[in-house]
């Protein structure tokens, strides 16, 4: 984290609802937009972080249902900004990855379980768990 405090890039953090349509932010859950080269080669890039600081997320990983806080998303945007990447999809990051570096050290932090893997699938909250029914009044 301190890397990121020291580095001469400047990361913007925006609201989700201020990114470009093409980014897709209601399909996806967050997003660090690289918007230039790493010319002193720190790993570091300038580039704006889009999240949703209002919305709990829930993704659905190896069976498992996680939440997704807005404060685990930009802890995990800024593991991107950082340099790491997503494996398999992102080639175009370098070494490192994301959820392991960044996300899964802040959710064992927080208290909150942390995320197996990177096949993910965003899901619906889960429901309240149903109340027993009580069981009826003694009639007198
Ligand atoms: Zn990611």
């Amino acid at each position: 984290m301190r890397r990121l405090e020291d580095a001469e890039e400047t990361i913007l953090i925006e609201p989700a609802k201020n990114a470009p349509p093409e980014f897709q932010l209601e399909s996806r859950i967050g997003l660090f937009y690289p918007t230039a080269l790493d010319e002193d080669k720190d790993r570091i890039r300038t580039g704006t972080i889009f999240y949703d600081p209002y919305t709990t997320f829930w993704i659905k990983c190896g069976g498992e249902t996680l939440p997704f806080p807005p404060d685990v998303v930009l802890a995990h945007e800024m593991g991107h900004a950082y340099g790491l990447s997503d494996p398999p999809t992102d080639q175009d990051y370098l070494t490192g990855q994301c959820i392991d570096t960044f996300e899964n050290p802040y959710r064992k932090e927080k208290g909150l379980p942390e995320r197996p893997c990177y096949g993910c699938e965003r899901v619906k909250p889960p429901s309240p768990k149903p109340e027993k029914p009580k069981a009826p009044r003694p009639k007198r």
